[in-house]
């Protein structure tokens, strides 16, 4: 599904420059379910935000499904990322003013679907990450679990290929979490594919492969775990 090759992302800070990304190169198949590992400022975050479309490279080729995603104009790159990838991140990124139901409505508003059919599909969501009954609460009325599980059900609303997750369990205490990998392994059975950046070990574990990165570069791609 994704072939990344040689990526390079330099940032200028001053007289400074920081390769974020000094050459990185990795495939991801559907179906993966991946963990990325590494100290901080290695590089983790500045690849979700390429994978995912919110940033561009420097240098190197991203190719989805055979697409060359650094060759997107802006509009395109924003449909890539509505339609093809959904996100979720350490403080959830709820909008505090609506509702679940309407947090999770969000991503199909920009696709363009009729209100009743969002409504509609946005309740299918939150019944399948377990929160039909609390539709109509604000995150405020919700715990940090449950908050993350809406975010995970607006992540899956438009169906993506790809669950791009930062630091998901960050912010969770450790029931919550396992409520969280629990929801994640599922929907991996299911066939969507994960990658998901975490300093846990826990969350690493659970993961079927581990890509570590340090400076910029992968310096570790552990698939001990894979199925055979
Ligand atoms: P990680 O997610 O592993 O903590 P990042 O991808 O956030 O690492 O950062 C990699 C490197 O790039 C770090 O040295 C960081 O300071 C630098 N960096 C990241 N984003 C920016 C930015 N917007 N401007 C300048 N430097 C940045
Ligand atoms: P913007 O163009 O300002 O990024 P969008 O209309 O694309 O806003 O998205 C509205 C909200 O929905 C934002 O909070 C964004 O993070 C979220 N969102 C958009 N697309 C997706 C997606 N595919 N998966 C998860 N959340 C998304």
């Amino acid at each position: 599904m994704i072939e990344v090759r040689n990526l390079t992302k330099v940032y200028q800070m001053g007289d400074e420059r920081v390769a974020a990304l000094d050459g990185v190169s990795l495939s991801i198949a559907r179906g993966e379910h991946i963990a990325v590992i590494g100290p901080s400022g290695s590089g983790k975050s500045t690849l979700m935000n390429i994978l995912g479309g919110l940033d561009r490279p420097d240098g190197g080729a991203y190719l989805f499904d055979g697409e060359d995603v650094s060759g997107f104009d802006d509009d395109e790159l924003a449909h890539f990322r509505n339609q093809r990838i959904g996100f979720c991140f350490q403080s959830f990124q709820l909008l505090p003013r609506l509702t679940a139901l309407q947090n999770v409505e969000l991503p199909m508003i920009y696709g363009g679907w009729p209100p009743a059919q969002r409504r509609a599909r946005a309740a299918e969501m939150l019944e399948r990450v377990g929160l039909a009954s609390r539709m109509g609460h604000r995150p405020t009325q919700m715990s940090g679990g449950q908050q993350q599980r809406v975010a995970i059900a607006r992540a899956l609303a438009n169906s993506p290929d790809l669950l791009l997750a930062d630091e998901p369990t960050g912010a969770l205490d450790t029931h919550t979490t396992q409520e969280v990998l629990a929801l994640f392994e599922e929907l991996n059975r299911d066939g969507l594919t994960l990658v998901i950046v975490t300093h846990e070990s826990e969350v690493a574990d659970h993961a079927k492969r581990r890509i570590a990165f340090r400076d910029g570069q992968v310096v570790a791609d552990d698939r001990s775990l894979a199925p055979a």
